[in-house]
């Protein structure tokens, strides 16, 4: 066991980190519509920050999953987009297409996506469908060539950024997970729309999408059902990725107070000279330390197996999402209302990590399988009729 970066992780972070302060920031500003974003996703593919993980025959970098985690997370820490960019061509749902994708899809989606000409969304919470994810019902058809999808989904990231939508649908009527499958949605598929989006905390917007006899090609079906589980599995990729993005924004909270605490002075002193506010800044270096070793050795692990184990996963999930809020908050207090003002990203950071408790699956449900994996019994929350 070697907890250092070895040579190459240590040149793939320095490299991310190189760029995005040379050209990825000065985008940013431009990077507040669907071109701007697009320009910004093709330079990032240019850059060899997309794709991290995935295979170099479809245009990926190929390298490890904790590498990946590593670069997501420099590039959380130096912008929350570019983070979101990296997370989303790499560990997002373009890692379902490219595990259980045909020839055919990965090239048509896999390869664009690593090269910055098209994004992903991901569509599985529906109105009576949270955490109960397989009550979803939108309901996917094949008729002739095509696939008919019926149903809605809601609180979708990015869609107006992106260009498709993976949608988690039905393909059977018995109600069961069994019946789950997934299909590829072009934005412009005829009988799609979606809703302007609502800004949650963190100011991104979160859309419904609505299939109403929405018409994709038979060829954009990516599991016909009986593959929740074979979804999940990848998801799990999703999921540690996300986590990056948590740790990356804590990171960057906790250095921004670190050296407000060594400029601000009060009593005659730095801030820093105080005990209470050295043993803040100690709990917060050891929840990051924490956070960030628990999420690689998920990443690590799924060198062996191929895809993370979901225990490690949601253990990974259950302490960041906590220590990420609670790094944020005690970067907040000690910039005193420096930090509780706009004028400064800590608030920003917080409402991001926020979210982290909520989306891919709630601290709640991943406590529940963890508890299920320490009593080997059934997480299933269903209740028995
Ligand atoms: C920032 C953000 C981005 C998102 N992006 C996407 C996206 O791109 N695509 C997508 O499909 N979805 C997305 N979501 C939706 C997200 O996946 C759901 O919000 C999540 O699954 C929870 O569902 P819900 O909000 O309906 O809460 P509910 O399921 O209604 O839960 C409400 C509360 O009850 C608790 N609870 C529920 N069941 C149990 C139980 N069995 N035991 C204990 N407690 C329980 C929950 O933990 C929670 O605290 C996003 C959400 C957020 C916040």
């Amino acid at each position: 066991m070697d907890f250092d970066l070895n040579e190459r992780q240590a040149e793939l972070v320095r490299a991310a980190e190189e760029v995005a302060e040379r050209k990825l920031i000065p985008m940013l500003d431009a990077a507040d519509t669907p071109e701007g974003v697009n320009g910004l996703r093709r330079t990032m593919a240019e850059q060899g920050l997309l794709g991290l993980n995935l295979p170099e025959e479809l245009g990926g970098m190929g390298v490890p999953l904790l590498d990946t985690l590593l670069v997501t997370r420099a590039l959380q820490k130096a912008a929350p987009l570019l983070g979101g960019i990296a997370h989303r061509s790499s560990t997002g749902a373009v890692g379902a297409v490219a595990e259980y994708g045909t020839q055919a899809q990965k090239e048509a989606f896999v390869i664009p996506s690593c090269k910055g000409e098209i994004g992903i969304s991901i569509g599985i919470t529906e109105p009576d469908a949270g955490s109960a994810a397989t009550a979803m019902k939108t309901s996917a058809k094949v008729e002739g060539d095509e696939v008919v999808l019926n149903g809605s989904k809601q609180f979708v990231s990015f869609v107006n950024n992106n260009h498709y939508t993976l949608v988690y649908c039905r393909f059977g009527t018995t109600g069961r997970p069994g019946d789950i499958g997934a299909v590829i949605v072009p934005h412009d598929a005829p009988g799609f729309s979606h809703s302007e989006g609502t800004l949650n905390m963190a100011d991104e917007l979160l859309f419904e999408l609505y299939f109403d006899e929405c018409r994709v090609p038979k060829e954009n079906v990516l599991v016909d059902g009986g593959a929740f589980g074979k979804l999940i599995s990848v998801y799990n990729a999703e999921r540690l990725g996300s986590i990056s993005r948590m740790i990356g924004s804590a990171e960057a909270a906790y250095e921004m107070a670190l050296g407000y605490a060594k400029e601000r002075k009060q009593f005659n002193r730095e801030l820093a000279d105080f005990q209470g506010i050295q043993w803040m800044l100690a709990d917060m270096r050891v929840k990051l330390d924490a956070a960030a070793l628990l999420t690689w050795r998920a990443a690590a692990t799924a060198v062996k197996t191929g895809l993370p184990s979901p225990t490690e996963t949601s253990i990974a999930k259950v302490f960041t999402a906590k220590a990420a809020k609670e790094v944020c908050d005690d970067a907040i207090q000690i910039m005193g209302a420096n930090g509780y003002t706009k004028e400064y990203p800590l608030v920003h950071r917080y409402a991001e990590v926020r979210g982290g408790s909520i989306y891919g699956g709630t601290m709640q449900i991943h406590k529940n399988m963890i508890a299920g994996a320490i009593l080997e019994r059934s997480s299933s929350q269903w209740k028995r009729s």
